[in-house]
């Protein structure tokens, strides 16, 4: 019997498949934006210059420099251009990053988002916003800053290193992980979460043995949006609050944190839930959620511990002391990059 819920959902338009970048400029049409604002990461300039020719009058100006976690300085000087150039949209191509830069001009201008994801980060299906300032990262909820569009093309990510695919994977099955114990996780965002998790896995093992297979691409990147869409219903938990306040305090790199700590925080939270545990799994195609996760990642060669990304034990020891909660047997374990055997609970 199926428990009584509730379940929130975002509504965006999602544009799947390769080649459908070609199709952005109609998109903006269709949203109805006459000055589109462009955000592009580093890695997107082809992809960029393309759209702005593409979208010939509706152009209004660009933005090339985005940074992780969106320092305050960026996202003013980027609010700043956004009315300097009048933009009632912004066409943001890239990762979490220029995603999230264009969250903050919509969180404090009348503009719509039209998103064009480059990783696996998920934001583009979520309204969630973040902001660093002065070494801490402020996170909220905002309907305005919801993509109202959503391109997915799969071409844009076959470039991407294999290292930062692997670790983006990890960020994305984060979501599909701590969506099954939020408060707000439900049967709608765990199916979700679980068909995310296996599209993300079949994905992965693929594109590590050929990292230009736009079948496997295809399937991470759909993974994503699954996994986005699964965060934005279910919230964040112990883990999202954990990775926050790690990235936004020692700017660890954000992908790469929620590979250390994911597999510790699954070992102790996910025998809380053992049903949606199996599910994940399967899907996953392990025994142990904790374990499978660890290995899954070390095999892909992202780093395991938070010590390898630069944090110091007395760091870790510093972030389980300012958060609100018990993590230290966590950290403990996340920093030195413990294979996380046996559950405590
Ligand atoms: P990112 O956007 O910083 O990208 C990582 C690196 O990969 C960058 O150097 C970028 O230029 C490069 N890159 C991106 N796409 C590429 C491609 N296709 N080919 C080659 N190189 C490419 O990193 P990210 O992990 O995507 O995003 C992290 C940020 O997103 C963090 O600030 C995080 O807090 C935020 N985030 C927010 C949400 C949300 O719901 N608000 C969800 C997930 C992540």
């Amino acid at each position: 019997m199926t428990e009584p819920f509730v379940h929130t959902s975002y509504a965006s338009r999602v544009v799947f498949g390769p080649g459908t970048l070609q199709q952005v400029a109609a998109e903006v049409e269709l949203l109805g934006v006459r000055r589109a604002l462009l955000i592009a990461t580093g890695s997107a300039q082809q992809a960029a210059d393309e759209t702005q020719v593409a979208l010939k009058e509706l152009f209004a100006g660009r933005i090339d420099g985005v940074r992780q976690h969106v320092p305050t300085e960026v996202a003013e000087a980027a609010r700043a251009k956004a009315r300097e150039v009048n933009a009632d949209g912004v066409v943001a191509i890239g990762g979490g990053s220029a995603i999230g830069l264009a969250k903050a001009i919509a969180l404090t201008a009348d503009v719509q988002i039209l998103a064009v994801p480059t990783t696996y980060a998920g934001s583009e299906m979520t309204p969630v916003w973040g902001e660093t300032s002065g070494g801490s990262k402020t996170t909220g909820t905002d309907l305005r800053v919801l993509p109202k569009t959503v391109v997915y093309d799969p071409t844009l990510t076959l470039q991407l290193p294999l290292h930062t695919t692997a670790a983006s994977v990890a960020n994305a099955l984060a979501h599909c992980v701590e969506a099954v114990w939020t408060e707000k996780a439900n049967p709608i965002t765990e199916t979700t979460a679980v068909e995310a998790a296996r599209a993300l896995s079949k994905g992965l093992r693929t594109t590590l043995a050929n990292p230009t297979d736009i079948d496997a691409r295809s399937n991470l990147l759909f993974g994503a949006c699954l996994a986005g869409s699964a965060l934005a219903s279910a919230g964040t938990g112990v883990h999202h609050k954990l990775c926050h306040l790690l990235g936004g305090t020692y700017n660890l790199p954000h992908a790469e944190t929620h590979a250390a700590v994911l597999p510790q925080v699954a070992r102790v939270k996910a025998v809380e839930v053992p049903q949606a545990k199996a599910r994940l799994e399967e899907a996953l195609q392990t025994h142990d959620l904790a374990t499978g996760l660890f290995d899954l990642f070390a095999a892909a060669n992202v780093p395991t511990s938070l010590q390898a990304l630069g944090l110091t034990r007395e760091q870790a020891k510093e972030a389980a002391d300012r958060f609100p909660g018990d993590v230290e047997e966590i950290l403990t374990r996340a920093w030195a990059g413990t294979r996380p055997e046996g559950a405590t609970r």
